[in-house]
């Protein structure tokens, strides 16, 4: 079991910005808006949605299209 060298970042560009894999095309969509009692709350529960969509998405699945056969 190697340690996955992919990492969380947040980026920003002139027409998206938002959470993606170092290591492949993910981008974290959040499932809907996120429903809390307070800022602080809401906060937390969107990181604890981010990180979980991040640690189960699987790099193969979402290859970036650098090789794009036209
Ligand atoms: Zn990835």
């Amino acid at each position: 079991m190697g340690a996955m060298r992919r990492k969380l970042v947040w980026v920003e560009r002139q027409n998206f910005q938002g959470w993606v894999c170092t290591e492949c095309a993910w981008v974290f969509n959040p499932a809907g808006p996120v429903v809390g009692q307070s800022i602080d709350e809401m906060k937390r529960l969107y990181e604890k949605q981010r990180d979980a969509e991040f640690t189960s998405h699987v790099c193969a699945q979402h290859p970036r299209a650098t090789k794009n056969p036209s």
